[in-house]
């Protein structure tokens, strides 16, 4: 008898044992990088110096092609994507309506055939703004305000929306800007706007895991209210890019993000005003980034501030207003 319940209960062990490291390895595989295939050939993303503002261009090796947001109106996109051998884009991003980031929206409609536009849904009312609406009403271009959850397979390249959430920010529409975590094979990059701290902290504390990347393109060019210590910790990436112009008004980038860069030095950080256009390249494993200009290593860390002084270039007046609106 006694023997009977010493054998059951070594039975009922070896279950619980079993149950235990299945639930183990099923959580462990859940939170595990993503495995490397099935991607073949590269990726390319480029993050284009249009001066100041975003635009980031992502072709993939079956052919299709995302934009990221569009320059500052007037910024000469339309002529890079042609040298880059675009004919027509896939999936084109509006991150938020800041004219920093759709300003150039309507030419690229009108150059190039796009086949589907995503936006923020943020309520704004300027005339860049309408005229990317209408232009795409015009041309009867697919629409779509996607939110926090949803996912997009384009060929081998995985886009996770990590924000905005259903509840749109009522002031800020840096807050509401589009953050899309793209990952092909088990390279991962992050797409960030203008997201300042409010939406960083809801993304920290719902989509913690959903942040890590290889590669963050900084939030808002730079600036203290998108960059801090929490927000790394929880993207750690190996790589930063940074998008503005030299001599820009808003002071970008900021000395805070700076000197926060500057500690964590392991982390690779290039930026547009200095080095141009920079150029990352995946093959599902490892990410490779050459830039059309160099920069010294003793520069890349200067602020924006300081760069412009040394070389002498002038902040733009007409975008003072802008600066003061925090675009
Ligand atoms: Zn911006």
């Amino acid at each position: 008898m006694a023997k009977r319940l010493n054998s059951s209960r070594v039975i009922i062990a070896l279950l619980i044992a079993v149950i235990a490291a299945v639930v183990y390895l099923y959580r462990h595989k859940l939170e595990r990088a993503p495995e490397p295939g099935p991607v073949s050939g590269k990726l390319t993303i480029r993050f284009l110096d249009i001066g100041q503002g975003d635009a980031e261009l992502v072709q993939l090796p079956s052919g299709e092609t995302i934009l990221i947001d569009s320059g500052d109106r007037g910024s000469a996109t339309v002529e890079m994507l042609k040298k880059y051998g675009v004919r027509e884009i896939d999936l084109l991003i509006a991150t938020h309506p800041h004219a920093d980031h759709i300003g150039e929206m309507r030419d690229i409609m009108r150059a190039f055939k796009v086949k589907e536009l995503w936006d923020s849904g943020f309520p704004h009312t300027t005339k860049t703004y309408a005229d990317m609406l209408q232009e795409r009403k015009d041309q009867g271009i697919k629409f779509l305000k996607p939110k926090r959850g949803e996912s997009r397979k384009i060929g081998d390249a995985l886009l996770e929306v990590l924000n905005p959430s259903n509840d749109l920010p009522d002031d800020n529409p840096n807050n509401a800007s589009l953050v899309v975590r793209l990952t092909f094979g088990s390279t991962r990059f992050l797409f960030t706007g203008d997201a300042e701290e409010k939406s960083w902290q809801q993304m920290i504390a719902s989509e913690k895991d959903k942040l890590r990347a290889d590669l963050l393109k900084s939030a808002h060019h730079g600036s203290s209210n998108a960059n801090n210590e929490d927000i790394l910790d929880a993207v750690s990436p190996k790589i930063i890019t940074i998008s503005c112009a030299e001599g820009n008004d808003y002071h970008h980038p900021h000395p805070k993000v700076m000197r926060l860069l500057r500690e964590r030095e392991a982390v690779k950080l290039y930026r547009t005003d200095m080095e141009g256009t920079i150029t990352a390249t995946s093959d599902g494993n490892t990410i490779e980034v050459t830039t059309e200009k160099q920069a010294s290593k003793n520069d890349i860390y200067l602020t924006g501030d300081e760069l412009a002084e040394r070389n002498g270039a002038k902040p733009d007046s007409k975008k003072k207003s802008a600066a003061r609106k925090g675009m």
